[in-house]
């Protein structure tokens, strides 16, 4: 069965970065990308990958989609370097940097312009090449982090979580990953420290 991913942030790479869950939780974090069968799930239901494209990925090699699925784990955490960095107002590690660039020429490597429709696209040629979602999520990540969008990206504010969302509300006020699942919680938890203290 596919596995179904919290799509919150509005933008597949922090969906992406989100996919380590607990990412600074005490007890330590959560994969939920297992393997790559969840790496073509994710990127499906991020709209990056039509099903079609996924069935005919499903039957990549397996050595090969366990490469991919790797690469896009190191995708995942340079961008969660460079994207938390700058939401704690840091400079981002060079090495993250430095490796979000190889990605990206590797992506870009594998990109072509072409006359479509009317309009000149880029597209992705190599439909069979199981790095064919990685490539896509470099993508994603570079024009979000090149972007002015890089500056309206967020951590949820419960410390466990942090999972990180584009902020498009209109005064930029949004603090919560997802106000059912984080923001109840910590209204509770405020809620028991005040009855504790009083
Ligand atoms: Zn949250």
């Amino acid at each position: 069965m596919t596995k179904s991913f919290e799509l919150i942030a509005g933008q597949p790479v922090l969906d992406l970065v989100n996919t380590l869950d607990w990412r600074f939780r005490e007890s330590g974090p959560e994969e939920l990308l297992d393997s790559y069968d969840d790496l073509l799930g994710f990127a499906e239901q991020s709209g990056l990958l039509s099903q079609r494209v996924g069935r005919s990925l499903r039957r990549a090699e397996a050595a090969s989609a366990a490469r991919a699925l790797q690469q896009a784990k190191d995708l995942r955490e340079c961008a969660a370097q460079i994207l938390y960095a700058l939401v704690d107002d840091l400079e981002p590690p060079v090495e993250a940097v430095l490796k979000l660039e190889r990605h990206l020429h590797t992506a870009e490597a594998n990109r072509t312009l072409r006359w479509t429709s009317s309009r000149i696209r880029f597209l992705w040629p190599s439909e069979d090449d199981p790095r064919l979602p990685l490539w896509m999520l470099t993508q994603s990540a570079v024009n979000l982090i090149t972007s002015a969008g890089a500056l309206s990206v967020r951590a949820c504010a419960a410390p466990d979580c942090r999972w990180l969302f584009l902020d498009t509300s209109k005064n930029h006020t949004r603090r919560w990953c997802d106000m059912k699942v984080c923001g109840n919680r910590m209204k509770v938890r405020r809620f028991k420290v005040q009855h504790r203290a009083g």
